[in-house]
């Protein structure tokens, strides 16, 4: 007996709607990329009960003819790839020719169609009902595509069961829109929900220059999110190899089995490039909700650029907290394969690692740019690049400083654009903002003669210029980079709760915390140290201890006593289970040397587990070393002070302490003026 048959069409295309229409936004999303890949200009988002009753999506892109408006709705009719090659490089959004027929058999479906470029005023309109076609006719349309898409699941009402509140739905559709949005400034987006109008975005036009893209991007992320955030520009390139012709990897720690998939032609090295904005120091979420990453314009969840984006931030994001980011990689497609998830969502690089390397190379070069040094070489190690003085008010220096403070350095700095953009900015939320100049700006208070002014260099770079080499550090964009805080003068005010100093700057107030900053200025100089192959200092203890450890703890702090060693913590095994301590770095100050030990046994073994396989080793034991530097409380008196902020001017990365904690608040004027009721 012949138990097979070939199911009806209608059944196939419910079942290929399981995959590809899981919710409402899964529409929009289908709809919208369409809409994109017809090279609309103006996209209109309707959407009705959290997109169960209606989806319409409205565009002005190449419409369709007659012919193409039925045959779209078949199953496997697409206008994106002909060959089976074809998937092997994909620039478009779709290529799967799935969408259309799967979403026409769960819903009650309109299409009404008219090509933009077609001689007839006439266009098509065709309804469908749970998959059969009820009516074909031609309509009176403006060119282009519209798409409406009711009930959604009403003849699967199993699934329609599964779908979850309004708000949830259309909160899942908003966040789709918005990454469309932000991958396409190019193109107006409007959304409506139930009759009102969420977001109006314009077309933010734009030249194929860096800094006009970013400007664009920026526009948009204004107009998604309102107020301004603190973000740096990012810009880098730097080269792919080719993944054919090395099947071993030069870079330390690569996986094995990452590469030779390979299309036969792809097989040359290619540049990848990663632009867009990444959070200041010190700016992250708890969630990856403000994490948006792209690939060649496409919205990607990938476990390794989630990695490489930790790993770029390293010591500059808390534990728990996620970087705030909108980052678009662009790579060549045959070196990227986006046939791998129904809704297209997840891509696989064939390079696995190396892209990871690289992005993580953007986003550490840029947060590194910020604070002015010149990270070409890409070290995570500090470098002293400049010496910061400590000056009198009205020394020269001083002046010039000041005068070239609100203003971010010339060859990036279109002049049209600069202060009325600047003066524009709505209070930050916190540090580091970009200086508010004019009305709002600081009284003038002529401090005391004797106050210190630590100020930096003026020759300090501020940001590096992008050069020739193969790839560039970050470069602030014109209206969108935060002026560094200690790129400007500070003046010292005092000291409170024994732990916070007291700052001020012409922006305003600014906070220290001193054990965050000491923490980071140690852990600097001790990577300083290592970096150069040397041994970080260290002290004999009068009373060498030991300490008797459990079987796993003895085996996992084994592992690192050549690391600690080199830290400055003389420990040594000195039975199966006993471990002797006879040597501290000179700033632990360890009441108990045994309690000492087995607290660091704790916190390398919680680190551990935190970390991701890119980084472990000095870093992580240096880190952790460092917490027990000086704790608060230890009173600092003012030349200390200035010298602390002295050598943290010279950290590379000064604005948080190894564990990412902010080592510097500041509450600007126009901050202040609000909290006082002085302004809106
Ligand atoms: P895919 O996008 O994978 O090709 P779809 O089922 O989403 O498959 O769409 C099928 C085809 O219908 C597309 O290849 C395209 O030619 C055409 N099409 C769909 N939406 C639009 C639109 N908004 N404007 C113009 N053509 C469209
Ligand atoms: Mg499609």
């Amino acid at each position: 007996m012949n138990r097979i048959r070939l199911l009806p069409e209608q059944v196939a295309n419910q079942i290929a709607a399981g995959e590809v229409v899981e919710r409402p936004a899964s529409v929009v999303k289908e709809l919208v990329e369409n809409s994109l890949d017809a090279d609309s200009g103006r996209i209109t988002v309707e959407i009705q009960a959290g997109g169960r009753s209606l989806i319409r999506v409205t565009d002005d892109g190449w419409g369709m003819s007659r012919d193409d408006a039925l045959l779209c709705l078949e199953r496997h009719a697409t206008s994106k790839i002909r060959r089976a090659e074809d998937l092997a490089a994909i620039s478009t959004m779709g290529f799967r020719g799935e969408a259309l027929p799967s979403i026409a058999s769960v819903s009650r479906f309109i299409l009404t169609t008219r090509e933009r470029d077609g001689d007839s005023p006439e266009g098509t309109r065709i309804v469908i009902g749970g998959g059969k076609i009820i009516e074909v006719k031609s309509a009176g349309t403006a060119p282009g595509t519209s798409i409406e898409a009711r009930q959604l699941f009403f003849n699967l009402p199993a699934r329609r069961k599964f779908l979850r509140t309004e708000e949830t739905e259309s909160a899942h559709i908003q966040h789709y829109l918005a990454l469309a949005a932000l991958a396409y400034p190019g193109v107006a987006f409007t959304f409506q929900k139930d009759g009102r109008v969420v977001w109006q975005l314009p077309a933010v036009k734009s030249g194929p220059e860096q800094g006009s893209r970013h400007e664009a991007l920026h526009e948009r992320l204004r107009g998604l999110y309102g107020s301004e955030q603190k973000l740096l520009a990012v810009d880098f390139s730097g080269p792919l190899p080719g993944w054919r012709e090395s099947e071993e990897h030069s870079s330390a720690g690569s996986e094995p089995g990452e590469s030779g998939k390979a299309s036969a032609s792809a097989n040359h090295a290619s540049q990848l490039r990663v632009w867009g904005f990444i959070g200041a120091p010190g700016v992250s979420r708890a969630t990856r909700e403000d994490q948006h990453v792209f690939v060649n314009r496409r919205p990607v969840d990938n476990r390794g650029l989630n990695f490489a984006l930790l790993e770029g931030y390293h010591t500059s994001l808390m534990k728990g907290r996620y970087p705030v980011c909108c980052l678009f990689v662009e790579i060549d497609p045959a070196a990227v394969d986006v046939n791998i998830h129904p809704a297209k969502r997840e891509v696989k690089f064939h390079r696995e690692w190396e892209v990871r390397a690289l992005v993580a190379q953007a986003v550490r070069e840029t947060l590194l740019g910020f604070h002015g040094m010149d990270s070409a070489s890409g070290r995570t190690g500090p470098a002293i690049t400049a010496r910061a003085t400590i000056e009198s008010e009205d020394s020269p220096a001083k002046a010039e400083t000041q005068n070239a403070l609100p203003h971010f350095p010339a060859p990036l700095q279109p002049p049209e654009i600069a202060p009325a953009a600047r003066a524009a900015q709505p209070p930050l939320r916190m540090g580091f903002g970009p200086v508010v100049q004019g009305k709002s700006g600081p009284p003038q208070s002529k401090p005391e003669e004797s106050t210190a002014v630590v100020s930096p260099a003026p020759s300090q770079p501020r940001f590096s210029v992008p050069g020739p080499a193969a790839h560039s550090p970050g470069a602030s964009v014109p209206g969108t980079g935060p002026v560094p805080l200690l790129n400007v003068p500070l003046r010292l005010v005092g000291v409170i709760g024994k732990l916070y100093v007291v700052l001020e700057s012409d922006r305003g107030l600014v906070l220290l915390d001193q054990h965050a900053a000491h923490e980071r200025i140690l852990f600097e100089h001790m990577l300083n140290r290592l970096e150069q192959g040397g041994q970080a200092p260290s002290q004999k203890l009068l009373l060498p201890e030991t300490v008797e450890l459990s079987a796993r703890d003895s085996q996992f702090i084994r592992e690192q006593l050549p690391a600690l060693a080199r830290l400055g913590v003389g420990l040594s095994e000195f039975g199966e289970r006993t471990f002797l301590l006879d040597a501290l770095p000179p700033f632990v100050k360890a009441q108990s040397p045994r309690l000492f030990v087995l607290e660091l046994v704790d916190q390398l073994k919680a680190a551990g587990q935190e970390v991701n396989s890119l980084r472990l080793g000095e870093h992580m034991v240096a880190k952790t070393v460092c917490r027990h530097a000086v704790k608060a409380n230890d009173p600092l008196a003012g030349r200390e002070l200035e010298a602390l902020i002295e050598d943290l001017r010279h950290c590379s990365m000064p604005y948080t302490c190894p564990h990412g904690r902010p080592t510097l608040i500041e509450m600007n004027f126009r901050e202040l003026e609000k909290k006082f009721g002085r302004s809106q």
